[in-house]
């Protein structure tokens, strides 16, 4: 039975990757600083005897066994990134560094979870892996989109030294176990749609997303890790449906019913104007595409909340 390594494995994509890796009848050691990831994602796996949660910071060393290790750990929301910024340009050098240590000494696999922010504000589109990116070292985003573009350089030269890795560039995933808190545009929506607050558009809502469902994202995840050769694959996962923010408020508005507002505000600085994946890469070497329409993994994302927010209401009594 395969021992796999979740760094990060308690955030977003950690706690769905868990799942589906267990389901998978794979042993999972999930590791995690619970800085934005959460217990309570992953609280109901710990009976199992093939799951193992250890708190830990892969900014220090680490001495685990394993066979394959997935690196997700990292702030991912624009708020969290900046709030935590040194301790994400540490988790983006240090800890990729130690995880890639790690992987060599164990003669192990990495799949690295790299981001389209490597790309900055595109100027061509959709993004291409070959993209050498539109980035500016002195912005509130840098410590984020600089960090992991170091990262990537990292494990090209761990790779040129003989270390399996794989770099994802994931494009803006949601779905259930996103955070409520973390800031990021579909929880946000989702949240204030389903408490009948104003939804918060930065901008004039016209810049452009384009948005993964989770499954899917984790689907790509599993079949990228599993692919052979020898080379240093680097492929874009994302789903190509391009859509406006402000016609994503509409949406998450019809689809919950709700009579909330729009309050528009100023667009957050290097903000990226638009955003969409070229995925033939991912295509044409796994068959791989994304299955769940937006609408429907925003339906499943609404449940979600609807359970987490009456969750709480009866937690507190209220
Ligand atoms: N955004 C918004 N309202 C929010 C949160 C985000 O209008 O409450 C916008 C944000 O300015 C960006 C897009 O939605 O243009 C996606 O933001 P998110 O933080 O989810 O991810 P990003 O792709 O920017 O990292």
């Amino acid at each position: 039975m395969p021992r796999i390594l979740i760094a990060g494995g308690a955030g977003f994509l950690g706690a769905n990757l868990s799942r589906r890796l267990l389901k998978d009848n794979n042993e999972v050691v999930c590791l995690d600083n619970l800085s934005t990831g959460h217990y309570q994602n992953i609280r109901d796996l710990t009976p199992s005897p093939r799951f193992e949660f250890i708190k830990a910071d892969i900014v220090d060393p680490i001495n685990l066994s394993f066979d394959k290790v997935f690196n997700l750990a990292c702030p991912a929301s624009p708020p969290q990134y900046q709030r935590l910024a040194l301790q994400t340009i540490d988790a983006c050098t240090l800890g990729v560094r130690n995880l890639l240590e790690a992987t060599r000494r164990n003669n192990a696999r990495m799949l690295h979870a790299s981001t389209s922010e490597v790309y900055g504000d595109p100027e061509i589109h959709p993004q291409i892996e070959s993209y050498r990116g539109n980035v500016g070292t002195l912005t509130d985003r840098a410590c984020y989109d600089e960090g992991k573009r170091l990262a990537e350089t990292l494990c090209y030269e761990y790779h040129k030294r003989g270390c399996a890795v794989r770099i994802a560039r994931l494009f803006n995933t949601y779905g259930p176990f996103m955070d409520q808190d973390d800031g990021r545009v579909v929880s946000n929506f989702t949240i204030s749609a389903l408490t009948e607050q104003p939804l918060t558009i930065y901008g004039d809502g016209s810049q452009t997303r384009s948005f993964c469902y989770v499954s899917d994202t984790v689907e790509a995840l599993l079949r990228f890790m599993d692919l052979a050769g020898d080379n240093l694959p680097v492929y874009n996962l994302g789903n190509p449906r391009e859509v406006r923010i402000v016609d994503l408020a509409h949406s998450i508005l019809q689809l919950t019913g709700s009579n909330a507002p729009m309050h528009f505000h100023s667009l957050p600085e290097a903000d990226p104007k638009k955003r969409k994946p070229c995925i033939k890469r991912a295509h044409q070497t796994m068959n791989w595409l994304p299955r769940v329409s937006l609408e429907s993994g925003l339906l499943q994302t609404i449940d979600y909340f609807t359970q987490l927010l009456r969750q709480q209401t009866n937690e507190t009594g209220l």
